[in-house]
């Protein structure tokens, strides 16, 4: 039986990997290139607004399961927080009104028959035209299996789309937007129920997972950039490092679990998403007023989720590539503007902090998922991991999570 198993990054795919086959009894040794743990999802102090933030705001549902289930054995679930009901506060910036979307607990959509849960100005008519994306095919984009117009489409199907896929969703592809639609509205609101990590990313879901595998007799290490995957005949037979080395033994694992490009890198060859999309998040020192919900959909502005924390309020914008370039001043001075309509304060910009990830999720079109690889190499003792990999997801913590699971069970296999 293969007793160790290197896991290469120390991002959520990894960790869930390593977890996983730590639970069942593996030696476990994580590898992390940077000086920091948790890859796109971390915490750390940032000077300018002397607060702790993370990297950027990650929304889960109650409905990721795989993310749910990594929480409950590393023992921080209780770290996700967020309404008993699934409930989704939204402002219209333009028209300036508000409404709650409240989804019935059970898979049968009641909630689009009252008037006072569904999207106001929409028809129940209006939510059964959304059918064809629950089966469209991957090779289709939304756009062209859904009207991506009207009010229903304004004020709940592209926020949602656009947050999943991270692109206009009339360019993602049909095949994801369909998963996310079977696993949020289609799976009832029990599924649905929004979860943040309040108090940061890192104290949720990266250092307890790193504890346990610690717990289990492995090791995660940071500084430790896998420069080489040597392979001798069917399997990977030695890690290069930059200063050392370390030679598999016959039973040992391999589970890679970087970014594409790194993946690329390591295996030429290896199909992989080329294209990627940004995500900018602006944070502001500001308390936040008492009234304002935790997370509010934002409609018709540039801010598209305006995030309610202690000492803070924090703003995400998908698909952010035509921001990406913007000085960062006037893009904070923008942002705050909007956040000032949707909480309905009037303040002078306060401390603030723009983070822009320029290659924050893989391009979900159609053409870049069609590059997606399983978690099967060529070499027998080596597994693929990462968001970008084929988990049918676009990229989520949900999605990276089954992977690492996935891959982790191909090593348990083996
Ligand atoms: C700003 C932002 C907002 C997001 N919002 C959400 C959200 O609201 N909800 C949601 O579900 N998802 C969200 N996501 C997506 C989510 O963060 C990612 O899907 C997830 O974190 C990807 O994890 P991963 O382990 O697959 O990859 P990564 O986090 O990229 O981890 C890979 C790790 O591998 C390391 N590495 C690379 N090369 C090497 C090497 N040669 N040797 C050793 N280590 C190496 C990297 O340093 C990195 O730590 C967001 C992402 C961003 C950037």
């Amino acid at each position: 039986m293969t007793k160790t198993v290197h896991i290469i990054g120390a991002g959520i795919s990894g960790l869930s990997a390593g977890v996983r086959l730590a639970k069942a009894g593996y030696t476990v040794h994580v590898h992390e290139a940077t000086q920091q743990v948790g890859g796109r999802c971390r915490t750390y102090f940032d000077g300018a607004t002397g607060l702790t933030i993370d990297n950027g705001n990650h929304l889960l549902l109650s409905g990721n399961h795989h993310a749910l289930d990594y929480a409950r054995t590393i023992g921080s679930d209780g770290g996700l927080v967020g309404p008993a009901k699934a409930e989704f506060s939204f402002i219209d910036l333009r028209k300036n009104n508000e409404w709650l979307l409240r989804l019935n607990d059970g898979r049968l959509p009641l909630w689009v028959f009252d008037r006072n849960s569904r999207v106001p100005d929409t028809r129940p008519g209006d939510y059964f035209a959304l059918a064809p994306l629950s089966w469209a095919g991957t090779d289709k984009r939304v756009g062209d299996t859904i009207a991506c117009n009207g009010v229903l489409y304004d004020r709940l199907v592209q926020p949602l789309l656009l947050a999943a896929l991270n692109i206009d969703p009339p360019l993602g592809s049909a095949g994801l937007a369909g998963a996310i639609i079977r696993e949020t509205l289609l799976a009832g609101g029990k599924a649905c129920r929004p979860l943040v990590a309040r108090n940061g990313l890192s104290s949720v879901l990266i250092d307890p997972g790193i504890s346990f595998i610690e717990a289990h007799g492995g090791s995660v290490r940071i500084g430790r950039e896998v420069r080489e995957l040597v392979r001798v005949e069917s399997r990977i037979a030695t890690l290069k490092f930059v200063d050392d080395e370390i030679a598999l033994g016959p039973q040992d694992a391999v589970v890679l679990a970087v970014p594409a490009r790194a993946a690329v890198g390591l295996l030429p060859g290896l199909s992989a998403p080329t294209k990627f999309r940004a995500i900018v998040n602006a944070h502001f020192r500001y308390d936040p007023p008492a009234d304002l919900p935790p997370i509010l959909g934002v409609v018709g502005g540039l801010v598209e989720w305006l995030f309610a924390f202690p000492q803070r309020l924090s703003v995400t914008i998908s698909d952010g590539d035509r921001l990406v370039d913007t000085p960062r001043e006037e893009l904070a001075r923008a942002i705050w503007a909007d956040v000032c309509k949707a909480a309905r304060i009037e303040a002078d910009l306060p401390a603030w902090q723009i983070v822009r990830d320029r290659r924050a999720t893989f391009e979900a079109t159609p053409e870049q998922h069609a590059l997606r690889p399983g978690p099967v190499t060529s070499a027998s003792n080596l597994f693929l991991a990462g968001d970008w990999t084929d988990t049918g997801l676009p990229a989520t913590i949900e999605g990276s999570v089954r992977s690492g699971d996935r891959a982790a069970d191909h090593v348990l296999r083996m």
